[in-house]
């Protein structure tokens, strides 16, 4: 039987996610949208799906099993907490709220339900490239791992909708995500340096560079390039006590003209990602037919959450940023649990 899915959100990703829940992906159907902009989400919805006012009517509503939310982050938290009040699983796109008090009570609010429900879009936990990165590293045979290097570059931001704190509170978030799942470890403080600013992006505040402080004393230096006119690259190498494991450079097409050998760059995340968000999403139907959820948790969205604010404070301070998490509930440590 199908899983009967609500998109709330039905702006640029939620329409790629619709595309992708009823034209790539099997054992999934789209019943019904909501968007705060309702033609939107009349325009959006699939044949057959119904379109609901509100966020919390699809919600509450019996043609909805989980729901997938793709609004903007503000709006993360109450819809959040009424998919966890209804026991409905939910897919919640990146960041998973604004505030880490916001992401406390998410957690509280799923800890006393007593089972996972939330799934965080972070992708790149579904990428092959990365995957295989991880599988080196947990294998042990390089020994510890010690720094990664994490590049982060846009061909591109929209001017003026994209602010100069939202390298640090909207794209950092994946990176800072990405160290912690590779290198099974936390991070307890961020330094911000600010180099020369680039002509490209005008009076935004861009590059950055970011380095992330482990528990285990390992450093992560993320590169955050938002304006480099080349095209997407993401990057990331990681050097162990005897040896290092990197990602491939991607894609590896590669052309030979008149002008020289040359591998061409994605355009932007969706088509770098556009495999990683179609096994993100096997992986959620999958555990959200059983009841739960599974991969990036919201302890994981926490944690990004408390990223984005130290980094946020550290390029004002220009000093260490220090994180206390707090004790992990331990549901965040149980392996897939199935609905009773
Ligand atoms: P977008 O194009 O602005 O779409 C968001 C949609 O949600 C808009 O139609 C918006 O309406 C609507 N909306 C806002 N508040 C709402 C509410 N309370 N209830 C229902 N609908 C509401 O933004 P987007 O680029 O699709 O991003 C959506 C989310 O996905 C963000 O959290 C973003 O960070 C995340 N994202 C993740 C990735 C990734 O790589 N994982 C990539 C892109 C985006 P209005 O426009 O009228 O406000």
């Amino acid at each position: 039987m199908s899983l009967k899915v609500g998109v709330i959100g039905t702006g640029m990703i939620g329409q790629d996610h619709i595309r992708r829940l009823t034209q790539v992906l099997s054992g999934v159907e789209v019943t019904g949208v909501s968007d705060i902009d309702a033609s939107r989400a009349a325009a959006a919805a699939p044949q057959g799906a119904e379109v609901f006012a509100t966020p919390q009517a699809l919600i509450r509503s019996d043609r909805i099993d989980a729901v997938v939310i793709c609004s903007w982050g503000p709006a993360h938290e109450e819809q959040l907490l009424d998919c966890i009040a209804a026991g409905k699983p939910v897919f919640c796109e990146k960041p998973l709220v604004t505030s880490a008090e916001a992401a406390r009570r998410v957690m509280d609010a799923e800890v006393g339900f007593g089972r996972r429900l939330v799934q965080v879009g972070f992708m790149r936990r579904f990428d092959a490239d990365y995957r295989r990165l991880k599988a080196v590293i947990d294998g042990g045979t390089l020994g510890l791992p010690l720094i990664y290097k994490s590049v982060h570059r846009n061909a591109s931001v929209p001017p003026g909708l994209y602010t100069s704190e939202m390298p640090l509170n909207d794209t950092l978030v994946h990176d800072a995500d990405i160290s912690r799942w590779l290198l099974s470890d936390e991070v307890t403080g961020v330094e911000v340096r600010l180099p020369r600013r680039s002509r490209q992006g005008g009076e935004l505040r861009d590059p950055h560079m970011v380095l992330l402080h482990m528990a285990s004393g390992a450093i992560v230096d993320v590169e955050i390039s938002v304006n480099i006119a080349y095209g997407y690259d993401i990057r990331g190498e990681v050097s162990c006590e005897t040896g290092i494991a990197a990602l491939p450079n991607r894609p590896a097409t590669v052309i030979t003209d008149a002008h020289g050998i040359r591998q061409a760059i994605p355009e932007d995340w969706r088509e770098r990602f556009i495999e990683a968000y179609d096994q993100e999403f096997r992986e959620w139907i999958a555990a959200a037919g059983q009841g739960t959820a599974t991969g990036p948790s919201t302890w994981d969205g926490y944690a990004a959450t408390l990223v984005a604010d130290a980094a946020l404070e550290a390029a004002e301070t220009g000093q260490l940023a220090r994180i206390e998490m707090g004790e992990k509930p331990g549901l965040y440590d149980l392996p897939l649990q199935q609905a009773a």
